[in-house]
């Protein structure tokens, strides 16, 4: 399991310094999770000011 980022992200940028594992980057037009790297904490879904991240 591992969360992602869906399209409503607006690339604010405040998940990517709360992800224990550095799993969160910018990416083309949204941030984009590591699904590698995510251990499932739910620590983004917790700041996102729009929910984007999300359990697959
Ligand atoms: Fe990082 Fe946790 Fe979000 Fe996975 S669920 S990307 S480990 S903050
Ligand atoms: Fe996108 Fe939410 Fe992360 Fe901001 S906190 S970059 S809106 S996923």
């Amino acid at each position: 399991m591992a969360y992602f980022i869906n399209d409503e992200c607006i690339s604010c940028g405040a998940c990517e310094a709360e992800c224990p594992v550095s799993a969160i980057s910018a990416g083309d037009g949204k941030y984009v999770i590591d699904d590698s790297l995510c251990i499932d904490c739910g620590a983004c879904n917790g700041v996102c000011p729009v929910g984007a991240p999300q359990p697959k």
